[in-house]
C-alpha cells in the first residue's frame, strides 16, 4: 500500500487495506462489521455534538414509555421474580435509565444486564448503571429467568451483505481499492446459494440484502424468550415486507457522506428487515405484534399525556417538551420512518400497542 494512504487513513481504513491487499476484495459485510466496530470504540456519537441523536437522546419519554410498556407485560403475567431487563446496544445508557426509573413505580426490579461491544460507551453506561452487568454477546445472558429484552438502533447498526442480480446470476457485492479510495465491485464467483433467492423475476442490477448477523442475533434471543418467557422489543427504520435495493448509508456530523468514504469514522447502517427477523421468532413459537409506526405506538401507549404532566410539573420546558413530542411521533420526523415490533413468548399476555392494526 503506498504510504501516504496508510498515515492518512484512520485505523479501521488501514485494516481493511491491508486485509485487500493481502486477500484481494472482501465482503461488504467485512468491511462494515470492521468500520462500525471501530467506529463505536472511538467515541460517544450521539447527540448535537455527536454524529446522530436517538430517540432516548431526544426525550424521557422515549425511554418512560417503553419502560411502563415492559412492566404492564410483567404485571399482566404475574410479576414473575427473577426478571432481567436486557437492552443490545444501550449507547450512553439513556433508554435503560428512563425505562428502569418506570419499571421500579409498578414494582418491576429487574436486574440489569447490556451487551455492548464498545469499550468507550461501556464506560458511559457504567456512569448510569453501576450495577449493570455487561456481556460481548447473547451467549452469556442469564438463564434463569424471563427475559425483558429491548433494542433502540441496534439491528441496523449490524452488519448486511448484499448481493447484485447479472446477466450471469447473483454476485455478492464486495469492496475493493482503487488507490486510494475504497470502492464495491461484484465478486467474480456467482453467489447463489448465498442469497436464497431465484434469479427469476429480477432485473439486472437489482440489489438485495442479506444480514447474516442479524439472523443469528435474533435466532438466539428468540430461542431464549421461548425457553425463559419474556419479550423482545425491536424499535429501528426498516421495512416491512421483502424489498430490493442498497440501503446502506453512512453519517457523519449529521450528514449523509459516501459509506466508503473513511470507514471507522461515520456511522454506517442498513435498514432493518422486519419480514425476517419476524420469521426467525415465528420458528421459534414466539408471538409477533407489529411492525407498528413508532408514532402510533408511543400515543397508543400515553406519551401525549406524559407530555402535558412534564409540561404541567414544569411549564418553562413547555417548548422542549413538545418539539420532542413532535420529533419521536409526527410523520415527517422519526414517527412513521421508525416502526416498533415486539416477539413475546407464546404463553405470556397480548402487549399494549398494536391494537389499532399491523402494517
Ligand atoms: N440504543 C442506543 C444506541 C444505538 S447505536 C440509543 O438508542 O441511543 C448502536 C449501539 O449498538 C451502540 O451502543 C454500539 O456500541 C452497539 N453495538 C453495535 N454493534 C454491536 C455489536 N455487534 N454487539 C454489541 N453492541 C453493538
Amino acid at each position: 500500500m503506498p504510504d501516504g494512504l496508510k498515515a492518512d487513513f484512520p485505523s479501521a481504513a488501514h485494516i481493511i487495506a491491508d486485509r485487500i491487499d493481502r486477500e484481494g476484495p472482501i465482503p461488504l459485510g467485512d468491511y462494515m462489521a470492521i468500520a462500525n466496530d471501530h467506529y463505536y470504540a472511538s467515541k460517544d456519537p450521539f447527540g448535537e455534538e455527536g454524529d446522530f441523536v436517538t430517540a432516548p437522546e431526544i426525550s424521557q419519554m422515549f425511554g418512560e414509555i417503553i419502560g411502563i410498556w415492559l412492566a404492564d407485560l410483567w404485571l399482566r403475567q404475574g410479576s414473575p421474580d427473577h426478571c432481567h431487563y436486557v437492552e443490545l446496544g444501550p449507547g450512553r445508557g439513556t433508554l435503560a435509565k428512563d425505562a428502569l426509573r418506570s419499571m421500579r413505580k409498578f414494582g418491576c426490579n429487574p436486574s440489569v444486564h447490556f451487551v455492548e461491544t464498545s469499550p468507550v460507551l461501556k464506560a458511559k453506561q457504567a456512569q448510569l448503571h453501576p450495577d449493570a452487568i455487561w456481556h460481548d454477546d447473547m451467549s452469556s445472558l442469564p438463564e434463569d429467568g424471563p427475559l425483558l429484552m429491548v433494542a433502540n438502533e441496534f439491528f441496523d447498526a449490524l452488519p448486511i451483505e448484499q448481493f447484485i442480480a447479472t446477466s450471469a446470476g447473483w454476485r455478492r457485492q464486495m469492496v475493493a481499492r482503487d488507490r486510494s479510495k475504497f470502492v464495491a465491485v461484484p465478486s467474480e464467483e456467482v453467489a447463489e446459494e448465498r442469497v436464497g433467492s431465484s434469479m427469476s423475476g429480477f432485473p439486472e442490477d437489482t440489489i438485495l440484502e442479506r444480514s447474516p448477523v442479524s439472523v443469528e442475533v435474533m435466532g438466539h434471543i428468540a430461542s431464549r424468550i421461548a425457553k425463559q418467557g419474556g419479550t423482545m422489543l425491536i424499535i429501528d427504520y426498516g421495512y416491512a415486507k421483502p424489498g430490493t435495493g442498497s440501503t446502506l448509508q453512512a453519517v457523519k456530523d449529521h450528514m449523509p457522506v459516501s459509506p466508503f468514504d473513511s470507514p471507522g469514522s461515520s456511522d454506517l447502517t442498513a435498514h432493518v428487515d422486519f419480514h425476517t427477523l419476524a420469521n426467525i421468532a415465528r420458528t421459534r413459537m414466539l408471538k409477533i405484534h407489529g411492525p407498528a409506526e413508532q408514532g402510533q405506538w408511543l400515543k397508543s401507549l400515553g406519551i401525549d399525556q406524559r407530555a402535558e404532566a412534564l409540561i404541567a410539573a414544569s411549564p418553562k420546558e413547555t417548548d422542549t417538551v413538545l418539539a420532542a413530542l413532535q420529533r419521536l411521533t409526527h410523520v415527517d420526523e422519526m414517527g412513521r420512518l421508525f416502526r416498533v415490533m415486539a416477539a413475546t413468548a407464546i404463553d405470556w399476555p397480548e402487549p399494549e400497542g398494536f391494537s389499532y392494526g399491523e402494517e
